[in-house]
């Protein structure tokens, strides 16, 4: 089982690189925001609690989190690795994972962090675009789709998020960076952390990633 957790602010890049990376492994990509998003859509009494939660902006509870991430983890095309994108994101989050997967003989392969400082970040929201299907993300400069507004992969239709302006990022930022880093040191402190430099060409951080989940961590 090769299961991997890409670690990053909001715009570092964990997407973009999660989808290439779940291609080139063959095992999903598992956005937790995409999967939260879905269990809102299909109206279940899970996706009703989260809806409450992710309507006024909050980070859904970690119980409700981790019971919808081990459940789609549980699904049968996640049987051989999942590369884990915005989960776990709080340390408790990181807990429970560890502790389900080692229920099941398993455990984290790794985790990536890509670190990206605030003014990229904030750049690469303003200009960033999602496909309503899957979120695969697009930025109007630095990676734009081949047909203006439709998503290369699956054809629909791309938006922006009204919460990637700079003012809004900003909070963003200083509401989820002190628990990431909590995430981060949690792995360090286990030894599976690699940490990368996400300010390169998509190309190059696909490069340095794709090293770094063949080799033994460091
Ligand atoms: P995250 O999932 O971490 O929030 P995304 O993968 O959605 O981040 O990327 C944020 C924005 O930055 C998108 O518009 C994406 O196209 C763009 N982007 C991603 N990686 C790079 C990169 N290495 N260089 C330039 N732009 C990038
Ligand atoms: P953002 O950059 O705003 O966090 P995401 O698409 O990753 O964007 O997540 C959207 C929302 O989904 C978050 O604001 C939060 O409410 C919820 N969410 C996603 N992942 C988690 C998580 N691991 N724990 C708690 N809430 C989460």
């Amino acid at each position: 089982m090769r299961l991997f957790v890409m670690v990053g602010a909001p715009g570092a890049g964990k997407g973009t690189q999660a989808a290439i990376l779940a291609r080139a492994l063959g095992v999903p990509h598992v956005a937790s925001g995409e999967l939260f998003r879905a269990a809102i859509r299909g109206e279940t009494p899970l996706g009703r609690q989260v809806q409450e939660f992710m309507g006024r902006g909050a980070l859904v509870p970690d119980e409700l989190a981790i019971r919808l991430i081990l459940h789609r983890l549980a699904e049968p095309d996640a049987a051989d690795g999942a590369i884990l994108d915005g989960f776990p994101r709080t340390r408790p989050q990181a807990a429970a994972l560890d502790a389900a997967l080692a229920r099941r003989g398993a455990k984290v392969t790794g985790a990536l962090y890509v670190g990206v400082r605030e003014q990229e970040l904030l750049r690469r929201l303003s200009g960033r675009w999602l496909c309503r299907a899957e979120g695969h993300s697009y930025h109007a400069v630095d990676h734009p789709p081949v047909r203006p507004g439709v998503c290369d992969i699956d054809g629909s239709e791309l938006y922006q998020r009204d919460d990637d302006r700079p003012a809004t990022v900003r909070a963003r930022l200083e509401r989820q960076l002190p628990p990431m880093y909590e995430v981060v040191d949690h792995y360090t402190e286990r030894g599976i952390l690699t940490a990368v430099d996400g300010e390169q060409s998509i190309e190059q951080v696909t490069e340095v990633l794709l090293r770094a989940m063949t080799q033994p961590a460091r």
